[in-house]
């Protein structure tokens, strides 16, 4: 049986809008998910006993069944239980360059990559399609981890309508090393502070959904408008976030100062995020940032937007 490694990419968020709570818990979303470049490396190996071994280079990830790639692993082996014993246990390697907590969807990316690295690995021959079936039950993001791009998700962000790709546009990503934000705390927060607004009624909800597929940033994107795709950037989440955590404010404006495209925080925070029209110019926002904020704990990636989701890297 092959080992296989697989690259899993990382996602921004181009817009985050939050429409209402729904029955099952979770927020009703409209967003614009697009992947970058930066990507964790995943690797699973045969490791010819009953377990599951997860390892990993950086502390902060968990290596038990509460990580991501493991759910992925019980997730395959309640759906093929055969397939599963006579293939055996699997050792992943997790290669972290994702920033962990950051809203990025680091963990959901690590646990798509799992899904598609099992089909191959047991044959399962699962198409796309069937893939994010599974991927929904582990979490929101998955499905858009596993086909990546450029994606409209509503729902609880799991219902994809994929957009012409945008794979033209560099990105700089900064984070503050020691800070990171619950993704749970960010939605609660929002729902205590502007949950009054939220909309219930399932037409409203889809009249609003709509407004968003036929809005100015889709159009934007559809023609590569990227002065426009900078401009109409939008992140619901920025309302809380940025009022409870003062240097990811500070953050963002210095990026808004230095001259970008555009610039949002992405998912939950704290990563902000600048748009680029080139690698030249997402050097440049870098420096720019660097010297406004001379803190040894702010962190710095320049990427460039992708269209790829989960891909094999070697095998
Ligand atoms: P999202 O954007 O999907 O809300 P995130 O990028 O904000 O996620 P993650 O990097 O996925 O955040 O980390 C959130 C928490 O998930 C971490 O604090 C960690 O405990 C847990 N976790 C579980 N599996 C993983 C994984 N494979 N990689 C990173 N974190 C993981």
């Amino acid at each position: 049986m092959n080992s296989y490694t697989l690259s899993a990419p990382a996602k921004i968020n181009l817009y985050l809008e939050i429409i209402g709570d729904r029955p099952d818990g979770y927020h009703e979303l409209v967003m614009i998910l697009q992947s970058i470049e930066l990507a964790d490396l995943i690797e699973l190996r045969p490791n010819g006993t009953e377990q599951t071994r997860l390892h990993c280079n950086n502390p902060q990830v968990p290596l038990d069944a509460s990580n991501l790639a493991y759910k992925a692993v019980v997730l395959m082996q309640e759906k093929f239980p055969k397939i599963a014993t006579n293939y055996g246990g699997i050792d992943i390697t997790i290669d972290k360059k994702i920033p962990v907590a950051a809203g990025l969807a680091g963990g959901s990316t690590n646990g798509a990559a799992v899904l598609v690295g099992i089909n191959l690995m047991w044959e399962l021959g699962l198409t796309v399609p069937q893939l994010q079936t599974l991927a929904a039950k582990l979490g929101s993001d998955v499905p858009f981890c596993i086909s990546g791009g450029t994606a409209i998700a509503t729902g609880r962000g799991e219902q994809l309508d994929p957009i012409i790709d945008l794979d033209n546009l560099w990105v700089v990503l900064a984070k503050y090393r020691s800070l990171s934000v619950s993704t749970a705390w960010a939605y609660n927060t929002y729902k205590q502070q502007f949950g009054n607004s939220y909309i219930f009624d399932s037409e409203d909800v889809k009249s609003r959904t709509s407004q968003v597929h036929s809005g100015a940033l889709v159009d934007a994107i559809v023609h590569k408008d990227s002065v426009n795709i900078g401009k109409l950037l939008h992140n619901d989440l920025e309302k809380v976030v940025l009022s409870a955590y003062p240097p990811v404010a500070q953050l963002r404006k210095a990026f808004q100062q230095v001259g970008c495209l555009g610039t949002m925080m992405s998912g939950s925070g704290p990563t902000v995020f600048a748009l680029c029209e080139s690698r030249e110019q997402a050097e440049l926002v870098k420096v720019k940032v660097r010297e406004a904020i001379p803190d040894p704990d702010l962190e710095f990636w320049v990427t460039q937007l992708s269209s790829a989701g989960i891909q094999v890297a070697s095998y």
